[in-house]
């Protein structure tokens, strides 16, 4: 059993899940999270209340921990960079910098000669008059956006006084790509051209939030070919270790495009805890704290449906499972419309 301590910033669904693989690798996991209520608290050894920038909490916290990794990607750059002075934070602090920001991260990908859905910045008001060619198309908030959070749909020019844009915020303007479907690339990097990468899984969105994921996706040998290779190219590009996930999108011409990076375990990856012989989570765990890389081998073909606001009353309470079917519930104190609050896998 390997003798570390893994600090974890954030307590959520992920984090818990983070933290049921690393007991699992006998590792003890000591989490941060600014919410008294965090589900991980359920897992861990250790559970530090504190803001993301409260400096004092964080030290008394990463004084514990041999290495840092997170869960969401919105930490404060200089929070995690701070850590980084003392305990190593992987993945490092600067792939959050490009990440968390949808420019950086849209021109990072830009310059690898990857393709992205069409995207100008958006300052003021003014800005989106002469933007008419990116219509109909999506406003989305340069930082903190999720879950179609700070997104406004515009179709037309004349749309917008209506729309109540809160233009103290800087935007995007992404064209709206023709969807014939939306997949991801789950891959976990452990050093140079050293990684294990998950096959396309092909997701399904409601409300732009993600409600089922599914293997194999329903893709031509191409697209299946070519989100791998780029997937590849953007983790080496960010010298990236860890679990990080690439979500695509597929035209109706079948052209492949990047939506966006997500520089950790993702919700689409739910279904590896069952379909494959080592999960996303215990793979990101592998990775942050240099244990051994074991080959990735596919069990099962499967489907995950997300359990969101009052779905998991019905599971809760009266579950029915088959053999082949996994309940996971995220024990979130309050039921919320929207709240992602559990999942279902389902073995095929
Ligand atoms: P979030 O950070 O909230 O996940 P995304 O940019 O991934 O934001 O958008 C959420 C969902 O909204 C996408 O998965 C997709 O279904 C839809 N969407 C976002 N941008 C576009 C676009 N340019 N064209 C078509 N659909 C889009
Ligand atoms: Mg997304």
């Amino acid at each position: 059993m390997p003798n570390i301590s893994l600090g974890i910033i954030g307590g959520g669904q992920l984090g818990s899940m983070l933290t049921v693989a690393a007991k699992k690798l006998g590792i003890k996991v000591i989490i941060y999270c600014d919410d008294t209520n965090g589900p991980a608290q359920n897992f861990c050894d250790e559970y530090i209340c504190g803001s993301y920038d409260d400096h004092n909490k964080i030290n008394e916290f990463v004084d514990k921990v041999d290495a840092v990794t997170f869960e969401f990607e919105n930490i404060p750059f200089k929070t995690l960079d701070e850590i980084n002075k003392t305990k190593p934070v992987l993945p490092k602090p600067s792939v959050n910098r490009i990440i968390q920001h949808r420019l950086a991260e849209k021109d990072f990908v830009n310059k690898l000669n990857i393709r992205t859905t069409r995207y100008a910045t958006v300052d003021k008001k003014s800005d989106l008059e002469s933007l008419g060619d990116l219509l109909p198309g999506i406003l989305k908030t340069t930082t903190l956006g999720y879950d179609g959070k700070g997104q406004y749909p515009i179709n037309s020019l004349e749309e917008i006084d209506s729309l109540n844009i809160d233009f103290t915020k800087d935007y995007i303007l992404e064209k709206l790509v023709k969807l014939k479907k939306e997949i991801s690339v789950i891959i976990t990097r452990f050093g140079i051209y050293n990684y294990e990468i998950y096959e396309p899984i092909e997701n399904k969105h409601e409300d732009q939030i993600l409600k089922y994921s599914e293997i194999p996706a329903d893709i031509s040998q191409k697209i299946l070919d070519q989100s791998k290779e780029w997937t590849i190219m953007l983790a080496e590009e960010l010298k990236y270790i860890g679990t990080m996930c690439v979500e695509f999108f597929v035209d109706k011409n079948d052209n492949l495009f990047v939506n966006e990076i997500a520089p950790r375990v993702h919700n689409s990856g739910h279904l590896t805890i069952n379909a494959f012989n080592i999960s996303q989570f215990e793979n990101h765990i592998r990775a942050v704290c240099k244990l051994e890389k074991i080959p990735l081998k596919k069990l099962s073909n499967a489907k995950m449906v997300n359990l969101i606001g009052e779905d998991i009353l019905h599971y809760r309470q009266d579950p029915f499972l088959e053999k082949n079917q996994f309940f996971f519930d995220y024990l979130k104190k309050e039921v919320k419309k929207k709240r992602k609050m559990g999942h279902l896998t389902t073995l095929k």
